[in-house]
């Protein structure tokens, strides 16, 4: 770690030190489980967006996307089977957050993971929000109607014996698939999200209640979510945690931003030291029997593409669409960031400006709900 992000997390934890009762807001992505072994959706390379960018599909992000999904759910199949809660550990980072509510200094964790790492670390229900959902509860696409998670998983069962089964979950009132309740682009986010967070932003008005922020391994392009740091009320302390400098950090930096330019599992180990938490950090390091190995990562990716391959390769037809212009198309209609629909987008800051200037003259109509797309080459 570089020697001004160490003194960085240091000026963090001596902030929560100086101000006891002071909680914290943790807006989290996918950064915090890369260590756990779950692909990171967005990463160049090493992103599962970049592996499934090789397979056939119409574009990487056809498997959370809610149309692709109606007409081909097998795909989705296969992620979730990779993905589904229970195969994979919490990193220290999940621990550290663990900790905090330990403490009493945690407020709540706004969280883009569907892994629900948070409550695999002992973290109690009532501060998390799932901002893209969880595989918890599952819906019929058509009707809307509402089935436990067993419904889901038996199908998911059934498919991972017999990946050519095409029994998938479907409505006992309209026939309609049924899929987790994890946010696809073009969904709306559950309303809790939007509530907690209107009543999140209230106590950073009050100098007694005031907050401070924490945004952790997230690229912070995936709306509404990337917005949340902008939200943050200008007394409000905000910290970044993150390999690079992102979002609003980087668009519009306030004198008072703390940057920890490293890994969160690196960050927790210092913030946990310096707020005399290593003990019981190592004890939760123990109980979870975070010393063993990793998984190798890469392996795995490699395998799912091959079996996507395959899939794609019986199920495509020549309809499949040049996936540069839909990603040039979809680039122009990510303009209204504040709309609750989920959508990706490069960086705030570049996209409003490109937006701005671009009167589109093009038939989007279809793909008017999309996600906007990263150009990864
Ligand atoms: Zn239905």
């Amino acid at each position: 770690m570089k020697n001004n992000s160490i003194e960085a997390a240091k000026k963090l934890a001596k902030l929560l030190q100086e101000n006891p009762k002071q909680k914290v807001i943790f807006l989290v992505g996918a950064g915090i489980s890369t260590s756990c072994g779950i692909p990171d959706f967005r990463s160049p390379e090493t992103g599962l967006y970049h592996n499934l960018s090789k397979l056939n599909l119409p574009y990487a992000e056809a498997v959370f996307d809610i149309d692709f999904f109606e007409e081909k759910p097998r795909p989705f199949y296969l992620l979730a089977s990779e993905l589904y809660p229970g195969k994979f550990k919490p990193s220290r980072f999940h621990l550290l957050l663990k900790l905090f509510q330990d403490n009493k200094r945690l407020q709540r964790i706004y969280t883009q993971n569907i892994d629900t790492l948070e409550r695999q670390a002992g973290i109690s229900q009532e501060y998390i929000i799932e901002a893209h959902g969880s595989f918890a509860e599952n819906h019929c696409i058509n009707c809307k109607k509402i089935f436990k998670m067993d419904v889901f998983k038996e199908h998911l069962n059934k498919y991972q014996k017999d990946p050519s089964d095409k029994n998938f979950a479907r409505c006992n009132s309209c026939n309609g698939l049924i899929k987790p309740n994890i946010v696809f682009f073009g969904e709306d986010l559950p309303k809790k999200f939007f509530t907690t967070w209107d009543s999140d932003l209230e106590t950073m008005s009050e100098k007694e209640t005031r907050p401070i922020v924490i945004v952790v391994g997230t690229s912070l392009t995936v709306y509404p979510f990337a917005n949340l740091p902008t939200d943050v009320q200008k007394d409000t302390t905000r910290a970044l945690i993150s390999r690079e400098i992102v979002g609003d950090f980087k668009v519009s930096p306030r004198k008072t931003d703390i940057i920890i330019e490293t890994n969160s599992d690196d960050a927790a180990d210092i913030i946990a030291r310096e707020l005399g938490w290593s003990k019981q950090l190592n004890n939760l390091i123990k109980e979870h029997d975070l010393l063993g190995t990793i998984p190798d990562v890469t392996e795995e990716l490699e395998s799912i593409s091959k079996d996507i391959g395959k899939l794609t390769i019986k199920d495509d037809d020549s309809k499949a669409t040049d996936p540069n212009s839909i990603s040039k198309e979809l680039d122009k209609l990510t303009i209204k960031n504040d709309i609750p629909k989920l959508k990706e987008n490069k960086s705030s800051g570049e996209n409003k400006k490109e937006n701005k200037s671009d009167t589109s003259t093009e038939d989007t109509t279809k793909d008017k709900n999309k996600p906007s797309k990263n150009d990864r080459t």
